[in-house]
């Protein structure tokens, strides 16, 4: 299918398909919950670490860590050890507020909770939006004594950071860089509220007990879980946006939500791996292994056990390689390898034409982006572009390219780490977008259709175009 000259219907069906991905995705944890629920539903099965693990050729797989990274993979067919593997990365985290361990304020009446920042965000976007809470709990189970972890997610506005008013900051205007400690403390109650409502928030959770929290909060949280309070152990909460991801603009070609970067380039790795898989004879004549990996961290450099810094992933390629027959599978399956590495770009802004340079002016609606920094920064290179031309070529997909001013800085991504570590080729690419680590950001509706078909080419294809490829 012609993906750029698909009908809007299609656009629009594939668009409205990330946004509800988006809407589930409130925390790392939840995205991770939701890509597994629809591994599960498409057929994959959970692997554990810690287990064992039997891998047979036409079969679907995944496994997490941390409940924050997840990474499935499909075994070809005809896959022997030593084959490639056929990679598109992605990351589940974005910038964000995260509820500090003692997050207990009070000020000026008001009951807060301390935040740190998370990521490079734009702090200023945060202010004046009506925020709640998304992320995991810790819980001792009453019953068994086990310790065991929950999602939790409040929906309704349960915080808010207010601007102060222009009166009493008359150059808000030209300046404001709002102190990240002091400034962004969002409040949750009065305590003129608190005092009448004394009693029905009283908690007695081991956090309520140390005054490490609000109790008005403990009681919040214990509610929406159906636990008591003093049954939470440990909390680690992400603030969010209540306003849900939705089309917007004139002709609704445009998305207007948080976390495009980057759960737009999670939901489409995902999305082409299942979609690739969904007709068994494709996965019977591959000889690769399909493979999405989507990490934490990496708004914060990726170094943890879980980023795309960790052994992780060298972890998982030997554990699918291994083979009694073959001892040097891993290592010769990684110069066969390719990874798209898949993490948002920036589009032209209108108002801020000579950020760009101007041969490299990604646009809306022209297709994915491809992302070249010599000094690698991204870890695209001639052959890495090449193959993924040839993919696109063949699927119908318009690429564009983008490097930045000489003047200007550059972002990075998962894409040169995943290169030094595993030595495969990697492409960095994505979707074009505006006001990246913003609390709510912009992509255009075309860009879903258009990366989906083009990741899903890229695993249907990749084995063909590469053994066309006779550069080292
Ligand atoms: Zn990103």
């Amino acid at each position: 299918m012609q993906a750029s000259a698909a009908g809007k219907e299609a656009v629009q069906a594939a668009a409205r398909e990330l946004l509800k991905f988006v809407n589930r995705g409130p925390s790392p944890f939840h995205v991770v919950a939701e890509c597994r629920s629809r591994l599960l539903q498409a057929g994959f099965q959970e692997l554990k670490e810690a287990e064992k693990w039997e891998l047979q050729p036409e079969r679907k797989y995944f496994v997490t860590r941390n409940s924050s990274t997840i990474i499935a993979f499909a075994v070809g067919g005809r896959y022997s050890p030593g084959n490639g593997f056929s990679v598109i990365g992605a990351h589940t985290d974005s910038p964000c507020l995260r509820v500090k361990r003692r997050s207990r304020r009070s000020q000026g009446g008001f009951l807060q909770v301390g935040v740190e920042t998370y990521g490079g965000g734009i702090w200023s976007t945060w202010f004046d939006r009506d925020l709640s809470l998304a992320g995991r709990v810790i819980i001792k189970n009453p019953s068994s004594g086990h310790i065991e972890q929950q999602l939790v997610h409040v929906e309704r506005p349960i915080l808010r950071i207010p601007h102060l008013a222009i009166h009493l900051h008359r150059t808000v205007n030209e300046n404001f860089g709002p102190n990240p400690e002091t400034h962004l403390i969002p409040i949750l109650a009065t305590a003129v509220q608190e005092e009448l409502e004394k009693g029905v928030s009283d908690s007695g959770s081991p956090a309520a007990k140390t005054n490490r929290h609000q109790s008005v909060l403990m009681s919040l949280l214990s509610a929406q879980l159906g636990q008591k309070p003093e049954d939470i152990l440990e909390m680690e909460l992400c603030l969010t946006d209540t306003q849900p991801a939705i089309l917007g603009g004139a002709y609704e070609e445009f998305i207007f939500s948080p976390r495009l970067d980057n759960l737009h380039s999670c939901f489409c790795a995902l999305q082409a791996l299942i979609d690739s898989c969904a007709a068994p004879a494709s996965l019977a004549s591959e000889p690769n292994v399909r493979m999405v990996a989507l990490y934490d961290h990496e708004e914060v450099g990726s170094q943890s056990a879980q980023g795309a810094e960790s052994l992780l992933t060298e972890l998982v390629l030997r554990r699918i390689s291994a083979s009694p027959k073959n001892l040097t599978a891993f290592e010769e399956a990684m110069p066969k390898s390719y990874m798209i590495s898949a993490d948002m770009a920036h589009a032209v802004h209108p108002n801020y034409l000579d950020k760009h340079e101007e041969a490299h002016r990604p646009l809306f609606h022209k297709g994915p982006v491809i992302k070249v920094n010599n000094k690698q920064r991204y870890a695209s290179n001639a052959v890495s572009e090449a193959l993924i031309r040839e993919v696109a070529g063949r699927v119908g997909v318009p690429l564009q390219e983008f490097m930045v001013r000489n003047d200007s800085p550059c972002g990075t991504t998962i894409g040169p780490i995943l290169a030094a570590r595993l030595g495969l080729r990697v492409l960095d690419l994505g979707s074009p977008q505006l006001a990246m680590h913003s609390i709510r950001e912009m992509a255009c509706t075309s860009s879903v259709l258009q990366t989906l078909t083009l990741f899903k080419g890229f695993f249907e294809l990749f084995p063909v175009v590469s053994q066309n490829f006779a550069v080292e």
